[in-house]
């Protein structure tokens, strides 16, 4: 059973087949399944494997997980809204070797946060824009990174009652980076 699928039970949600994206609206035929087809397959105006285009790789995958977080578990509204917090207002530049260095800092935050929950906002209400928009801008570059920014900014505002949270847990990342760049 893929994951997704898994966590929507265990949240108690029931997927639908068809019409548009249930989470987010995105104008699909098939639903989540196809929101989450269009994620995975990314957009042909912005090569992940280009360096420069890495940043949007990621806020793809945070806007995308932080619209969803119904098929996700609970714990990744922290990591993806404080790594939305080091990107768009610390203005990190973010790595595949920073992801582990956050890990580690969000394992250290459960130990005394264990129960806690960040409650999404309401379905409807993560952000106007969609996958499927950013797929109708993927055939011009710059249009499409613009969208990519602009549906990541709307995401991190719609979780705003949560940010004081996770600035916490964002300046505990940013001691350990530090850390783990002097050792
Ligand atoms: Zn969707």
């Amino acid at each position: 059973m893929q994951d997704y699928i898994h966590f929507a039970e265990k949240n108690g949600i029931i997927l639908e087949d068809s019409g548009f994206c249930q989470f987010c609206g995105a104008k699909t035929e098939r639903g989540i399944h196809e929101c989450l087809e269009i994620f995975n397959f990314g957009f042909s105006g912005v090569d992940y494997a280009k360096p420069e285009n890495l940043e949007f790789k990621f806020l793809v995958v945070d806007s995308h997980t932080l619209q969803h977080p119904e098929i996700h578990g609970r714990w990744n509204n922290h990591f993806h809204l404080t790594r939305m917090t080091l990107v768009l207002k610390e203005k990190i530049s973010w790595t595949y070797e920073l992801s582990p260095i956050l890990s580690n800092t969000l394992k250290e935050y459960k130990i005394t946060h264990p129960s806690e929950v960040l409650t999404p906002p309401k379905i409807g209400h993560r952000g106007k824009i969609t996958t499927s928009d950013v797929l109708l801008a993927q055939e011009n570059s710059l249009e499409c990174k613009n969208l990519i920014r602009k549906w990541a900014e709307e995401v991190f505002l719609s979780w705003q009652e949560h940010h004081h949270t996770v600035d916490s847990i964002a300046q505990s990342f940013l001691s350990n980076r530090k850390q783990h760049i002097t050792y």
